[in-house]
């Protein structure tokens, strides 16, 4: 980068160190120009996608929104928390590995279904039905029809 003092573009850096638990690394950098010495820090960018909504707006990611999403799917399921918190982690990373600004929040909702699937089915079920707004009777039986015909390892005979 270009020095902030006079604008030149060659500094050789004099010090690097990590910084904040090995997240940051901290570099002295000194002007070749004017012999100035500045500090600059760098971190890994690892800033969630805002999520475009169906009607074009957009709103940052949530995670509290997600939590609270999951827990009211499996509310009285025998999941632990400690497995939400594993699928939550493992969102934010699908998420952050898109490596995209903004994602349709359709990608979400499909990645919260896929894991709910894994998690528990009856689950699974109640956030399709909210998910994907179940006009009658037949589209849960249809979702439960398609659930079954699935192979579910942990569940052969
Ligand atoms: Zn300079």
């Amino acid at each position: 980068m270009h020095c902030p003092f006079c604008g030149a573009e060659d500094t050789k850096v004099i010090d690097s160190r990590l910084v904040a638990d090995g997240d940051q690394v901290r570099r002295r950098r000194e002007c070749l120009s004017c012999a100035e010495r500045y500090t600059t820090y760098e971190m890994a960018e690892l800033v969630m996608p805002r999520l475009i909504k169906q009607n074009g707006s957009r709103e940052p990611f949530d995670e509290g929104k997600l939590r609270a999403g999951f827990l009211r799917a499996l509310e009285k399921r025998p999941v632990s928390v400690e497995r939400i918190e594993a699928v939550i982690n493992q969102i934010k990373h699908d998420l952050r590995a898109t490596g995209e600004r903004e994602v349709g929040s359709r990608v979400l909702g499909e990645l919260v279904m896929d894991h709910l699937k894994q998690l528990d089915q009856v689950a699974y079920v109640r956030f399709a039905s909210v998910y994907r707004s179940f006009q009658d009777i037949s589209e849960f039986r249809d979702t439960i029809e398609r659930l079954e015909a699935e192979p579910v390892s942990k569940n052969v005979d």
